[in-house]
């Protein structure tokens, strides 16, 4: 019976783990280094802040896998020996695969700080991670502070959850606003103002130099590039993006570049070997999208494309419109299409942006200046409906349709009701000649 051997037991690998099954008879092993069973790695912060118990990350039972005949070895691949089909681990044994998936997902990024790897020094990534944190920041007298460093969804909720526990967070942003290279100028300052609000000390434009530690090896403090300032802490968190996991894959005859190269097909150029998740970097970016997506839903979809291909209905990875949600302390933020932030924006790409007075809700609609084509749209505090946007796209609907269809795509027409008078009004001024 054919073996897949899927490395990484993360929503990629799991996936596709559960779609082949369903297709086939196979014999499957997943293979993991860090945790037993599947969790979902949006759902960490939550075991931090006290809502849910680890174990309730795990969306399938322990019997789950068992039931299912999907093995699960734990375990880390140190080398791929794709000539004899052969995984080696770090624990001295092997595994031989007739096809070998690799879904190893990401790794936080360190620049080479000095002080990097000190005691209390972590990412927010893994499992171990999650452990790392309790063991540093307990609480507000292990930890008298924290300093993050990097900018992005990761780091804003690793900011979240050390204010849950009174905490007292510093924020290093090397940009001149929050996240503004994926998000337009309204939205970026409003976060940028709403982080100050929860009283996180948000440094922008500031760069970490150094990390300084104690005898022990532990973190006292941090320098900052630009002023020299030494400013003293227990723990630092490298947010400052995430890279592909493939490092045990250097001496392999498969081609990598930042990730692991596939085609559409999520094929590498070793035949029986393929990639999909956070790990994959296509050859040739689909459309927009960035040619390494480290997104849950991507892993999700490539997970469900492949499984048709290894079970011999050969198919190509279309991920359709692009759609990401995250959350900003507690705004919810969420993405159909394409609204570009300053940097990167096509010259074609006109905004219209509407924020409440309240500063914690807001909206900007993307459409090209020429044609009225709606682009994209993005939502602070509203929740919108996934399934309309992605109709609308298709149907490229010009932005006139759009906004004013815009309480159907809304999931709780009576709040939304509130701001519709509004956001339409203002819509309709920015169209009148000044
Ligand atoms: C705190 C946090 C919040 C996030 N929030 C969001 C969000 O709101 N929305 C969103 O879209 N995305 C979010 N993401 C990103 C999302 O979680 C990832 O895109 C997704 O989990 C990647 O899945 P994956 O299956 O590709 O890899 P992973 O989940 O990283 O799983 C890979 C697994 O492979 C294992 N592995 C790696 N190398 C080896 C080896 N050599 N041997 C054995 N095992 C190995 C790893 O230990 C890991 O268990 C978040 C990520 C984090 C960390």
């Amino acid at each position: 019976m054919e073996h897949i051997v899927i490395i990484g037991n993360g929503i990629s690998g799991v996936t596709l783990a559960r779609h082949i099954r369903k297709l086939s008879d196979k014999r499957i092993t997943i293979v993991s280094a860090e945790a037993d069973y599947f969790f979902s790695r949006t759902a960490l912060m939550y075991v931090y802040m006290g809502h849910m118990k680890f174990e309730h990350t795990q969306p399938y039972e322990n019997w789950f896998w068992k039931k299912n005949r999907i093995e699960l070895k734990k375990g880390y691949v140190k080398q791929v020996e794709t000539n004899t089909k052969t995984l080696h681990f770090a624990e001295g044994d092997t595994l031989q695969y007739d096809k070998l998936i690799i879904a190893t997902g990401s790794k936080p990024n360190k620049f080479g700080w000095p002080g990097q790897d000190l005691n209390g020094v972590m990412g927010m990534y893994h499992k171990q991670d999650l452990e790392n944190l309790e063991v540093h920041a307990p609480n507000n007298e292990v930890c008298k502070r924290a300093v993050i460093v990097g900018g992005g969804l990761i780091g804003i909720e690793l900011a979240e959850m050390l204010n849950s526990r009174s905490i007292p967070v510093t924020f290093l942003v090397r940009e001149d606003s929050f996240w503004n290279g994926v998000l337009p100028k309204g939205e970026s300052e409003m976060i940028n103002r709403h982080i100050k609000n929860h009283h996180i000390d948000l440094r922008l434009s500031t760069n970490l130099k150094a990390i300084n530690s104690d005898d022990n090896g532990n973190v006292k403090s941090v320098i900052i590039e630009e002023t020299g300032e030494e400013l003293e802490c227990n723990v630092v968190g490298l947010t400052a993006g995430v890279t592909p996991n493939i490092d045990f894959l250097k001496d392999s005859d498969i081609e990598i570049g930042r990730g692991v190269k596939v085609n559409r097909f999520l094929e590498t150029n070793i035949p029986d070997v393929y990639a999909i998740g956070d790990c994959a970097e296509q050859h040739e970016a689909i459309g927009n999208r960035r040619p390494i997506e480290a997104v849950w839903y991507t892993g999700r979809m490539m997970g469900e494309t492949l499984a048709q291909t290894i079970c011999g209905n050969k198919m190509e990875y279309k991920p359709g419109h692009w759609f990401n949600s995250a959350k900003f302390l507690d705004i919810e933020y969420q993405t159909y299409g394409w609204v570009f932030g300053e940097r990167g924006r096509p010259e074609y790409e006109q905004h219209f942006h509407w924020k409440h007075e309240d500063d914690t809700k807001c909206i900007t609609v993307a459409y090209h200046k020429d044609t009225n084509e709606f682009l994209g749209i993005n939502t602070f505090g509203i929740r919108m409906r996934h399934d309309v946007f992605d109709q609308w796209l298709t149907e490229k609907r010009d932005v006139d349709y759009v906004m004013n269809h815009l309480s159907e795509a809304n999931f709780d027409p009576e709040f939304y009701s509130r701001f519709e008078t509004k956001i339409l009004k203002a819509y309709t001024n920015q169209l009148q000649p000044v």
